[in-house]
């Protein structure tokens, strides 16, 4: 299997690129509309062709690029069926394997962050969106978030992988790149094996973090696949253009 990180600076979001060496087909899970002309050259570098792009919930910090793909390389639309977005081509389920040329997908539903998130195990990597970072989660305060719902994908779902499978975030804000299941066990200060539900809960409810600034824009956007809204203030502009340097994390 062919595979890459890729990173979008603006909001830290990594995309992960696989491809099937066998069939030349590729899925990018969750790519970044600011993002799309580097990705699509990295996929045409390979010689591969986007068959899909796979999200892992509706994103409040970026708009997808789901839709943008779609119109330029013909890529179908995969994601969770649970937010039934009239939108998407392919809806995901639980433990309904997804399948990308001889690439198997796990969908793993991990609800916490927002009510509809998955999480995709593929062999010995799991890609955990925003359910799980590295040292860290993603916020349960919007989005039908919940402390308790969070604690228990992670808990029980999650950190009942095999310990070495290697976890691949949805952001790192620290230039971090990759985690494993024995590592975010024994350490992660939030949800590591040492916390219990009530001091998770604390945690979460403690963190005071300001109004996401671009979430009603994005979410929006996203329950559509990834449309930049028209008029956007000139300060969230960068979210909808073109990054230039072509960064790979
Ligand atoms: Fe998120």
């Amino acid at each position: 299997m062919i595979f890459k990180q890729l990173f979008e600076p603006v909001s830290s979001t990594y995309t992960y690129l696989l491809g099937c060496e066998q069939t030349g087909q590729a899925v990018l899970i969750d790519p970044v509309v600011s993002a799309i002309d580097r990705d699509l050259a990295v996929v045409n570098e390979l010689g591969l062709t986007l068959a899909y792009t796979l999200d892992t919930h509706i994103h409040a910090d970026h708009i997808t690029a789901a839709l943008e793909l779609k119109k330029k390389v013909g890529s179908k639309i995969a994601a969770p069926a649970f937010d039934r977005l009239p939108c998407t081509d392919h809806g995901i389920e639980e433990d309904r394997q997804f399948l990308i040329g001889s690439i198997e997908i796990q969908p793993l539903h991990t609800p916490g962050h927002t009510d509809g998130h998955f999480s995709y195990r593929l062999g010995e990597r799991v890609f955990t969106g925003d359910a799980l970072l590295i040292d860290g989660c993603g916020r349960t305060d919007f989005q039908n978030g919940d402390a308790p719902t969070l604690y228990k994908s992670v808990r029980e779902k999650l950190f009942s992988l095999p310990e070495d499978t290697l976890v691949y975030p949805g952001h790192d804000y620290q230039n971090r790149r990759v985690s494993s299941i024995a590592q975010e066990k024994s350490r992660n200060p939030r949800l590591g094996e040492q916390k219990t539900l009530e001091e998770f809960i604390e945690i979460m409810g403690k963190l005071n973090l300001p109004y996401p600034k671009f979430i009603d824009y994005a979410v929006p956007g996203n329950r559509r696949c990834g449309i930049c809204p028209s008029h956007l203030p000139e300060e969230l502009e960068k979210y909808c253009q073109q990054i230039t340097e072509s960064q790979q994390g």
